[in-house]
């Protein structure tokens, strides 16, 4: 099953959410996947929010980013009478493919990753990496 990210809905979370931490960076890819995905089509800005389980202030967060970076390209439309956007990939990002099996290393989307990665929390003993390292696929 594909690994959600609920763990970051919480104000706190959001407000520690860091542009240079790994999980701002794996929910970047995410979104570039999720673009790839939705191809010339595009896809709502709401449905992304629904499809991570994110909240839409850090959303947009990474979403100005990735568009100062020229990664997507948004266009406005009205939708069920209200103004949003459809949003697509930039031409330049549509050939870099990245391996699936990233996506699913649950600590990319774990609220305890700062912790595990200073020796606060024993990474040993954690189910959620054990189940992970023990799966076949
Ligand atoms: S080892 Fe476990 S608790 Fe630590 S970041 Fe990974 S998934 Fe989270």
């Amino acid at each position: 099953m594909a690994p959600t990210t609920r763990a970051f809905t919480e104000e706190k979370d959001i407000e520690e959410l860091e542009e240079s931490s790994v999980q701002f960076q794996a929910l970047e890819r995410r979104i570039l996947e999720i673009l790839r995905e939705a191809g010339d089509n595009g896809i709502l800005q709401r449905e992304i929010w629904k499809k991570l389980d994110l909240d839409s202030r850090k959303g947009l967060k990474i979403l100005r980013k990735l568009e100062a970076q020229g990664l997507l390209v948004k266009e406005q439309v009205t939708y069920k009478g209200r103004k949003t956007y459809i949003l697509r990939l930039a031409r330049k990002h549509e050939e870099i493919r990245l391996p699936d099996f990233l996506d699913n290393i649950p600590c990319f989307y774990c609220p305890y990753l700062q912790k595990c990665a200073s020796g606060e929390r024993e990474i040993y003993s954690c189910p959620k990496l054990q189940e992970w390292l023990e799966k076949d696929d």
